[in-house]
């Protein structure tokens, strides 16, 4: 399926193709448990996904190893993706409560265990 997806004002639009989406997960680790999000179950394949076209309007959180980079909008500052390694070329992971036509609080939820997940120092 094709799902299309916005932040709160619009600014950030995305897009992916992805089987139908019946299951969201939530993570645990001190990041997730802040910004509250159900995230996409698996990484969404590169190739799979448009990103936002314009990186002026996103905001970047890099934190810990500094591998995953958690994009927001720098207007309305909702969390729309993840993107892992360098420009998201391993896959992406949607907030999916910004995608057109998903309910995140009607999927079947699973939580990621990011608690156990080493901390680079300096990191709580
Ligand atoms: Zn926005």
């Amino acid at each position: 399926m094709e799902y299309k997806a916005r932040c709160h004002c619009g600014r950030v639009r995305f897009s992916f193709r992805s089987p139908e989406i019946k299951t969201g997960c939530r993570c645990d680790c001190s990041l997730c448990l802040r910004r509250g999000a159900v995230l996409s179950s698996g990484y969404i394949p590169a190739a799979d996904f448009t990103p936002h076209h314009d990186m002026s309007d996103l905001g970047v959180y890099l934190w810990n190893e500094k591998v995953l980079s958690n994009y927001f909008c720098k207007i309305c500052g909702i969390f729309t993706y993840i993107g892992d390694g360098e420009n998201g070329k391993d896959g992406y992971r949607a907030n999916l409560g910004c995608v057109e036509g998903i309910d995140p609080l009607a999927l079947e939820i699973s939580i990621i265990d990011g608690k156990s997940v080493p901390l680079v120092e300096g990191w709580v």
